[in-house]
């Protein structure tokens, strides 16, 4: 899926929420279908990659799932994603509970 890498804000209130796959990390990796990058995939950021956050983008409908950074997941102001990062839909109605 090609999306816009820039705009991205993190969703608020997701912190309990749950799929399928057991975890968004999980989620991710099934959606792509690729083995879970060593960085947070937010620009910039050099961190380990350690769960799947949501995101939104004012120019895109829906929520996505990255893979992000404990800080990174926290941030409150609007970030671009590095090159290259496959988004994987939060909607569990369109992935893994379909
Ligand atoms: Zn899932
Ligand atoms: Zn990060």
């Amino acid at each position: 899926m090609s999306l816009t890498a820039t705009g991205w804000k993190n969703k608020n209130g997701t912190k309990d929420r749950s799929c399928n796959c057991g975890s968004w990390k999980q989620h991710w990796i099934n959606g792509t279908d690729k083995s879970w990058p060593k960085q947070c995939c937010v620009k910039g950021c050099s961190n380990d990659a350690t769960l799947g956050a949501h995101i939104i983008n004012k120019n895109v409908s829906g929520e996505y799932i990255i893979p992000a950074c404990d800080s990174c997941n926290q941030l409150v102001n609007e970030f671009d994603l590095k090159g290259g990062i496959t988004l994987v839909s939060a909607n569990k109605q369109e992935t893994c509970e379909k």
